[in-house]
């Protein structure tokens, strides 16, 4: 697994104004839609592509376009889908996908209550959208459903990460963990914005910028 960290004047611009505690719900859902944008950029830099050639008014071009199959976008709910017009405003003809995952109060273990993923991801770029990555047990389980599909990539965008959840994520795909087994050859990649300092004891990222699934949608 390799992560990313964007720097970039305008992402820090932009995460520091998210991160500000008066920032209002309009104002916390476009910066999270700008920001997502400008990191799905770094993102999808490694994204597969064809050669193609185009006749402009004065000759023949050579280009690309995007392979097929379709890249899935899957955004994790709740907080994910806050991220998702940032990202289709990149790849719009991508395909989308849910996956939903709580965590069981008694086993601690998480447990998927949405899943709507094709059965079969052979050849497909997969990006997955969830904004804060704070333990890190919904983003392991997550590239592991991906996987096991058999996507060819799986790129999580993270507005935010903490250390503890990058370890988490880097254990469960080393190369000697039993997950990476099933994971050889595909490439995992975290991008974020900002690796911030630890989570505190109820899980928060700290300074992180609280509670992302109330601030794009508020408290129900
Ligand atoms: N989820 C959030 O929304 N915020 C955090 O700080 C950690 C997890």
């Amino acid at each position: 697994m390799r992560t990313l960290v964007v720097d970039h004047p305008l992402v820090t611009h932009k995460l520091t104004a998210l991160r500000d505690v008066a920032s209002d719900t309009a104002t916390f859902r476009s910066l999270t839609a700008e920001l997502v944008t400008l990191l799905a950029y770094e993102a999808t830099r490694e994204i597969r592509v064809q050669p193609v050639s185009v006749t402009t008014p004065v000759g023949v071009a050579r280009g690309v376009k995007l392979a097929r199959p379709a890249p899935l976008i899957v955004p994790v709910l709740r907080a994910g889908i806050g991220m998702l017009d940032g990202m289709t405003r990149l790849l719009p003809m991508a395909d989308v996908g849910f996956v939903g995952l709580r965590r069981d109060e008694e086993s601690l273990m998480a447990e998927t209550y949405a899943n709507r993923l094709p059965s079969d991801l052979t050849d497909r770029d997969t990006f997955v959208l969830d904004p804060m990555l704070a333990t890190g047990g919904t983003l392991a389980t997550v590239i592991s459903m991906l996987v096991a599909r058999g996507a060819a990539s799986v790129t999580a965008i993270c507005l935010l990460a903490a250390p503890e959840g990058l370890r988490h994520v880097e254990q469960a795909f080393a190369d000697d963990a039993a997950s990476a087994e099933d994971a050889a050859g595909v490439r995992v990649v975290v991008v974020t914005a900002a690796v911030d300092e630890r989570l505190n004891e109820r899980g928060y990222i700290v300074p992180g910028l609280g509670d992302a699934g109330d601030r794009l949608f508020g408290r129900i």
